[in-house]
């Protein structure tokens, strides 16, 4: 899974860049690692896979990663070919997800592109040069698919219809997202990748000294919130800085620092669940001597294919399931042997929808 870090030049986007890069290395259990100066993985925080590691002492732990890459270089007139152009748009087509920084501190000594601090302004500023992108892409296929209409493929009528419906939305300034498409229409547009039709998450990005319990209502976050709320979109605020800091400390000095700034957890652990909610992802687990593991997938999963996550035998020989829910192990003090015992370890079959928290283990055929 990978997510796509935007935003203006001077907003913090390398800050909180670094403090993902960073994130883990302090940090024996969750590991991390930059595979090149603008891609850093960063491990799913998960309470329950460290609970199966303190009862199973793995030779491996394996946590869920998200993958951000920094996208730089989006300045205004980007769709136009200006700043880096369009070679960053083509960077964020590869993302799920786009998490775009927004500027809500104030620094007099930090100059903002445009003059002054205002949220909504340059959200609508990076937007804009995202939509403008988009209807560029949409109406080149647009083009393409009207002439092959003639073809008499019906597939390219109902294309035709979807690209008017988003182009229209894109040219009143919506995104793509904002479009209700029938799972056909989304299908057909699905290469498209369009910019704006990707999940989006709102990072405002706030004075060290405004962080505590109400950041949520600062004057710009709430500002920045009731403008892109309407698009099914949420903000989380974050001061990069603090998380820039707090991502290079071992984890007992952490938790001070934590507690003189008055926050329970770090903006970057809730960026990355936020992140995996966003996607629709849940994890199963699997726990043993040799390792404990989070495997990712989306909600609706079933069990071949999430067995087919660890190995594609597992997926074609699968023959059932045996499943427990985390809770269920754990109130047990996550002993596996009276779980089976008492007849807790549920079998499942090739119908089962994986929960968010099974721990598995596969029976296959090879
Ligand atoms: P980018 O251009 O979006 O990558 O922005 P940077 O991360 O390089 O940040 C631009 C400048 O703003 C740097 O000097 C940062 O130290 C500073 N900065 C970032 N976040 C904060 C913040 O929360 N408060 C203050 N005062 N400065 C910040």
């Amino acid at each position: 899974m990978k997510l796509g870090v935007v935003g203006l030049p001077n907003v913090g986007k390398s800050t909180l860049f670094n403090a993902i890069t960073q994130a883990g290395a302090a940090s024996a259990n969750y590991p991390f690692c930059t595979i090149e100066p603008n891609v850093g993985i960063v491990s799913v925080p998960d309470a329950r896979l460290d609970y199966l590691a303190s009862i199973y002492h793995p030779e491996k732990f394996t946590p869920a990663t998200i993958e951000f890459v920094d996208i730089a270089g989006l300045v205004k007139g980007a769709s136009k070919g200006e700043g880096l152009g369009n070679k960053f748009l083509s960077h964020i087509r590869e993302v799920d997800a786009i998490v775009q920084v927004v500027r809500c501190f104030e620094d007099e000594n930090i100059t903002h592109v445009d003059g002054s601090v205002n949220p909504v302004r340059d959200v609508e500023t990076i937007n804009f040069e995202l939509i403008f992108a988009d209807m560029e892409t949409v109406s080149k296929r647009l083009q393409r698919s009207e002439k092959m209409i003639k073809t008499g493929d019906k597939k390219y009528a109902v294309e035709v219809d979807a690209l008017k419906r988003v182009y229209a939305a894109l040219e009143s300034g919506q995104p793509a997202r904002s479009v209700a498409l029938e799972k056909e229409e989304q299908e057909l547009l699905r290469d498209l990748f369009l910019l704006t039709d990707k999940p989006i998450i709102y990072v405002a990005n706030i004075a060290e000294s405004d962080l505590g319990e109400d950041v949520d209502n600062l004057p710009l976050v709430k500002q920045l919130r009731e403008y892109v709320e309407p698009q099914g979109a949420e903000v989380m605020a974050v001061s990069a800085k603090v998380e820039e800091e707090l991502s290079g400390l071992e984890s007992e000095e952490k938790a001070m620092f934590m507690e003189e700034l008055g926050i329970a957890e770090s903006g970057l652990s809730k960026l990355v669940k936020k992140s995996y909610s966003l996607l629709g992802l849940i994890s199963y687990l699997t726990a043993g001597k040799p390792e404990v593991r989070a495997w990712t997938i989306t909600k609706g999963t079933k069990a071949p294919q999430a067995a087919g996550k660890i190995h594609s035998d597992f997926e074609r020989g699968f023959i059932k399931a045996e499943v427990i829910a985390f809770d269920a192990l754990k109130e047990l003090g996550g002993d596996m042997q009276t779980a089976r015992e008492k007849g807790l370890i549920r079998q499942e079959g090739k119908e089962y929808v994986m929960q968010d928290g099974d721990i598995v283990l596969f029976k296959f055929n090879v």
